[in-house]
């Protein structure tokens, strides 16, 4: 049960895949009292989010904001733009893809899913190839859209994007193609126009570093051609109503409000800092954890170097260790939260966020509690992975201030 008199010192380390930390700054934006949500400030507010937010998916076309989580996204992707009973290209990359099939298929849609067999598709990101082949054999077109997942939260794997563009267009195929980029969005790098995605679906709670509770989708001229025919219903989920109202900064019905001041710090911070310069410390952070797993003697969850993800590394546990009572462990002795294995891969390995608000003494700390779990938890690790972390970020630490001017 939830004890709220409980209050550990320190901080604790929500170093799951999103949510993510929220920083102080967004914290306190969001406190702002609420505001008329159809006054001449709410508009100012709603014109500069939804401005700026297109920055951060690299596009100039209409991105739908959401109260929703990005469930919701998902849903809203699919229900404006097909019709009952359409065929939709899906690729099993985890657990996610695994949901969002699911949920096409309570909308009565006809998802069929591929991907590489057994466990493999779960270590690598989408085959584009496969794509193709099945396009190509595809010649009523009588697939409407092509669904994949960017950044795959449940196994710290990314896709290439532009790769799978290239399978649809090699083929002349009409497919939509949507993109479920939920963890990947201001973590790793994302080009919503030039990779020609129709559907970008997003949230808040990763890299944009704010609660859960909005949800995006990123649209493209087709797509928004494509809504005008679907037959899905769709009322609360409708683009053409919120595109509308949104031409002058406001929602046809009550839109989160402090949410909305958070997004409208986290886009200040986001942007201040420089998308690029987000992209390269998500990187960068990412390959001293790497380095942390490989000195233990562990197996890293993403089986390509060539797709690791910036956000999150999925450990792999040696057999006969449960990951859940390792997380268990650093849960209780060093108040850390470590992300579950989900689906088919549950108990096998725990997941580390080292996402959005993090730094190079965070993920130090996260990675000294995950090597005193292990420890703890009767793992044998070859080497010492807080050191080989360490030594990786010294060597490449800034010259400049991290204060000095960018
Ligand atoms: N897709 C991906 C890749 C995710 O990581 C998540 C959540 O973690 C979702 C979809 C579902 O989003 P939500 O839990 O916000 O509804």
């Amino acid at each position: 049960m939830l004890n709220l008199d409980f209050h550990p010192s320190g901080r604790h380390f929500l170093q799951i895949p999103g949510p993510s930390p929220v920083p102080d700054r967004i914290l306190r934006a969001m406190s702002y009292p609420t505001i008329d949500h159809r006054g001449p400030e709410f508009g100012a507010l709603g014109r500069k989010v939804l401005a700026d937010i297109k920055k951060v998916f690299k596009t100039e076309h209409p991105v739908i904001i959401y109260p929703a989580s990005g469930t919701g996204a998902w849903e809203a992707a699919l229900s404006n733009t097909l019709s009952p009973g359409d065929a939709v290209l899906m690729y099993e990359t985890g657990q996610f893809a695994t949901l969002w099939k699911k949920m096409a298929e309570a909308l009565g849609l006809k998802p069929e899913f591929i991907g590489l067999p057994g466990l493999d598709g779960w270590r690598r990101g989408v085959q584009a190839d496969m794509i193709e082949a099945r396009l190509r054999a595809d010649t009523a077109h009588a697939i409407k859209a092509v669904c994949v997942v960017h950044n795959e939260t449940s196994t710290g794997v990314t896709s290439d994007i532009a790769a799978v563009r290239r399978a649809i267009d090699a083929v002349r195929h009409p497919a939509l193609l949507m993109v479920d980029t939920i963890s990947g969005l201001a973590s790793a790098d994302y080009r919503h126009d030039e990779w020609g995605v129709d559907v970008t679906v997003s949230g808040s709670q990763k890299g944009l570093m704010l609660p859960p509770g909005i949800s995006f989708n990123a649209l493209s001229p087709k797509a928004i051609e494509a809504s005008q025919h679907a037959k899905l219903p769709c009322a609360f989920w409708g683009w053409a109503e919120i595109i509308e109202a949104n031409k002058t900064g406001y929602w046809p019905y009550t839109p989160n409000t402090n949410l909305l001041y958070g997004l409208s710090e986290a886009l200040d911070m986001i942007l201040g800092e420089g998308l690029e310069n987000v992209f390269a410390r998500h990187r960068r952070l990412a390959e001293a954890t790497r380095r942390a797993v490989s000195a233990w003697g562990l197996q890293i969850q993403c089986a390509d170097p060539a797709v690791y993800s910036p956000v999150l590394t999925g450990v792999i546990m040696p057999e006969g260790v449960d990951a859940d009572a390792v997380r268990k462990i650093v849960y209780e002795r060093f108040d850390m939260s470590l992300g579950q294995a989900l689906g088919k891969i549950r108990g096998t390995m725990f997941r580390i966020g080292h996402l959005g608000d993090c730094n190079d003494l965070t993920l130090m700390a996260t990675l000294a509690g995950c090597e005193m779990g292990l420890r703890l938890a009767g793992v044998a690790v070859a080497a010492s992975g807080v050191v080989a972390a360490m030594d990786y970020l010294t060597s490449t630490a800034r010259t400049a201030s991290l204060r000095a001017a960018a």
